[in-house]
């Protein structure tokens, strides 16, 4: 199957062909038939999958008859609009829009807090056919008579479930009673909870249903793996692993803000390059952690759920879960940060007493349990001493999140007025003092040790044990894939 036989018309079909795809993935060959036949889509698909072309190609293709050069923003009414969960995710689908209508004269724009609105409004004035935004923003500027949304052809809400995560439905609610009945709508989400199924009855009409994955399945193609470890050894677990694996690139998933920043303050202290990325930094501050990160700066990302959801990192061969989610969809989307576009990944979870009962959720989720890997003896909680717990270190956690923390709150909606809080960034550093350090460290790694170094029994656990690949883990095995972009 090829892009011309999805009856594309010329102009798409050199801007994918510019960007070296050679053949449609599996949710563009489903997606695009039925987009283009103005039908409305309901499609299950995670990213990695090539979803984000699955419904920008045909929503371009759709519009090209009204593309035109005129000046006047009267003709460039916003026929599309895409919604998004996050300014991270906006962003890559508003870069996609632009790769792939390139060759069209269609113009797009996003809009999204945390930034100065005034540019916004004015490139809003200028007129654009297609709109990407953050619900919360997009809020404001209907506020402010700053956006027409009445002559929208086709809605777009991406990652629908992660929005209904972050208590984004009175908004979306609000939006979609300012648009016009007759439109095409889309709804893609990772995973299809009760809720999502309930939002797309009264969206979509008869909609097309499209499930590249089985239903809330992380990607194949990804090896999944648990550490039962006590808390206080997880860093030094973590360290070990990185050091043993030659790890040059993983994402480590932490719950709250303030633990993103000093993991990678103790990591960078334990001779391990590490940024973190959470929604209290800057989108400055945001940007350059994921270049660091991207450009192999950075061996570490510590992110929390909300700040690395729509991350597109290519080939990233390891996820952390140095804490699990509270809630089991998260892990399926922790993990779709790798194993992407058909590179292997590899999912680690360093799994604490009092998380076994989010493991077991995952794993019911998931419908299979996860390999647990012996851990190194140096790990094991009777070679734990307590000794290494910092002072302002709160004793292991149970299953219910701290408050004060934007980023491991329970899904809730916003209240009056808080609308930008998950787009826009507290200004300053985060309010986490540095911590007060008891200094008997409980790993602190010769900077020069290698995995030659590390004695046997720490580095048997790794060496022939068989790596399960998801896909059997999930009661397949992936067929033959195209290696992606
Ligand atoms: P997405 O699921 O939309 O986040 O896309 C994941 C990655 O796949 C992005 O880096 C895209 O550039 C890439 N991609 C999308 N469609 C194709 C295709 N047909 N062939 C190869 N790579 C693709």
């Amino acid at each position: 199957m090829s892009f011309a036989s999805l009856k594309l018309i010329p102009e798409l079909l050199r801007a994918v062909s510019d960007e070296g795809y050679i053949d449609p993935t599996p949710i563009q060959i489903k997606a695009i038939p039925p987009i283009l036949g103005r039908r409305d889509v309901m499609g299950c698909a995670q990213t990695g999958t090539g979803k984000t072309a699955g419904f920008t190609l045909p929503l371009l293709q759709l519009l090209a008859p009204q593309a035109n050069t005129s000046s006047s923003p009267a003709r460039h009414p916003i026929r599309a609009l895409i919604l998004a969960p996050t300014r991270e995710l906006a962003a890559q689908v508003a870069e996609s829009v632009r790769v792939y209508g390139k060759h069209l004269a269609l113009r797009s724009t996003i809009v999204y807090g945390g930034v100065d609105i005034v540019p916004q409004k004015q490139a809003l004035h200028g007129g654009v056919e297609i709109l990407i935004a953050t619900p919360g923003r997009l809020l404001d500027h209907l506020e402010q008579r700053t956006v027409n949304l009445s002559r929208v052809e086709i809605l777009v809400l991406d990652e629908a479930d992660r929005m209904l995560d972050m208590g984004f439905l009175p908004d979306i609610t609000r939006i979609l009673a300012v648009l016009p009945k007759e439109r095409q709508s889309l709804l893609f989400s990772a995973t299809f909870s009760e809720e999502i199924r309930r939002l797309a009855k009264e969206l979509l009409r008869h909609p097309t249903l499209i499930e590249v994955a089985p239903r809330n399945a992380p990607a194949d193609l990804v090896t999944h793996e648990v550490y039962e470890v006590p808390a206080t050894r997880k860093r030094a677990l973590l360290c070990h692993l990185i050091r043993v694996r030659d790890v040059k690139q993983a994402l480590v998933f932490v719950r709250m803000k303030r633990d993103a920043n000093r993991l990678a303050r103790e990591l960078q202290r334990d001779g391990i390059n590490a940024t973190a990325i959470h929604s209290d930094r800057s989108q400055g501050e945001r940007e350059q952690a994921l270049a660091d990160f991207k450009e192999n700066r950075a061996t570490v990302l510590v992110a929390t759920d909300i700040a690395a959801r729509g991350l597109d990192i290519e080939q990233l061969p390891y996820v952390v879960n140095y804490e699990l989610p509270y809630t089991p969809e998260d892990y399926v989307h922790r993990i779709g940060r790798t194993g992407r576009a058909g590179m292997p990944g590899q999912a680690i979870s360093l799994v604490a007493g009092d998380e076994i009962k989010l493991l077991a959720a995952i794993e019911k989720l998931l419908k299979r349990s996860i390999p647990k890997l012996d851990v190194p003896s140096g790990f094991t909680p009777e070679h734990a001493y307590d000794r290494s717990r910092r002072r302002d270190e709160p004793a292991p956690r149970g299953a219910s999140p701290r408050t004060g923390d934007a980023d491991s709150r329970p899904p809730r909606s916003p209240r009056h007025g808080e609308r930008e809080r998950e787009n826009r960034p507290s200004h300053g550093r985060s309010s986490a003092k540095l911590p007060d350090f008891d200094f008997t460290k409980p790993y602190v790694p010769a900077p020069s040790s290698t995995p030659k170094e590390v004695p046997d029994d720490l580095t048997l656990p790794f060496r022939g044990r068989p790596k399960r690949p998801t896909a059997a883990l999930l009661g397949g095995t992936p067929g033959p894939r195209k290696s992606h972009k």
